[in-house]
């Protein structure tokens, strides 16, 4: 189930080069393109879905299963001081690649920017 359109599926496929952070039979996570904190990383189902509303439980649990071993290998190779885990569904919520993603935001502190 791939959407020949669909960046994230191209990258899914090799297709486009990305910086692998994990892998397995039903995800994949790779650094994110523009780097909003260090290790910025998004984690995907290799099922083109479009976002939350066409997203089966089946493969919701496929993904948040490999959630926290992915936070973990960023908390070791990264050392951040927290941790978002972020997921924004069509255009008005900021959804700019309609592959269904999760977004994992090492957080630092004050020199992030962001608080
Ligand atoms: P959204 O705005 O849909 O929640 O997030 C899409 C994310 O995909 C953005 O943070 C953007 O930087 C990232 N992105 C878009 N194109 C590419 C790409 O070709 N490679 C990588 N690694 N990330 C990308
Ligand atoms: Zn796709």
């Amino acid at each position: 189930m791939t959407d020949q359109d669909c960046i994230f599926c191209k990258i899914i496929a090799g297709d486009i080069p990305s910086a692998k952070v994990y892998e397995d039979e039903h995800v994949y996570a790779f650094l994110d393109i523009s780097q909003v904190t260090k290790g910025h990383t998004l984690i995907i189902p290799k099922d083109h879905v479009k976002d939350i509303f066409e997203l089966p439980e089946e493969t919701a649990a496929n993904l948040y299963r490999a959630v926290p071993g992915v936070a973990k290998a960023l908390n070791k190779a990264f050392e951040p001081n927290g941790l978002n885990v972020l997921n924004n569904n069509k255009k008005p919520a900021g959804q700019s690649v309609f592959h269904y993603h999760l977004h994992l935001l090492p957080r630092y502190g004050k020199e992030d920017g962001f608080q």
